[in-house]
């Protein structure tokens, strides 16, 4: 995640964000086909990223559930309801801003595996 290659390191768990930028990066050919690690002296700045990225998602999920209720109850036509909801999907949207994935090895479960410090090696 540091853009540095190491040995070893923690694996990212696959999640949709990551999926659609991997996606992305793919159409514009700058995949670089590695997989996401976060070393050791990372971890701890890692868990807090995520941490703080789910507090976001969280809360800009309620607000835009409440924004999308809200549109529900005062609007009178479809059209100002899908109004509602692209505006729920943008505050949701909202939180990717500090989006970080989760290291899927728990710290104190934590070992770096071996098959990832070989993969981690791979390429460029
Ligand atoms: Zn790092």
């Amino acid at each position: 995640m540091c853009q540095k290659e190491k040995p070893g390191g923690y694996p990212v768990e696959e999640d949709p964000v990551l999926q659609s930028i991997r996606a992305a990066k793919t159409r514009l050919g700058m995949a670089q086909g590695n997989t996401l690690v976060v070393c050791k002296a990372d971890l701890a700045t890692a868990a807090q990223k995520r941490a703080r990225f789910e507090k976001y998602l969280m809360w800009y999920g309620l607000l835009g559930a409440g924004f999308l209720l809200l549109s529900v109850l005062v609007s009178r036509s479809l059209a100002s309801i899908a109004l509602g909801l692209v505006g729920a999907a943008f505050v949701l949207l909202l939180s990717v801003a500090v989006y970080y994935p989760k290291v899927s090895a728990p710290p104190a479960a934590g070992k770096p595996a071996a098959k990832v410090e070989a993969r981690g090696r791979g390429k460029r």
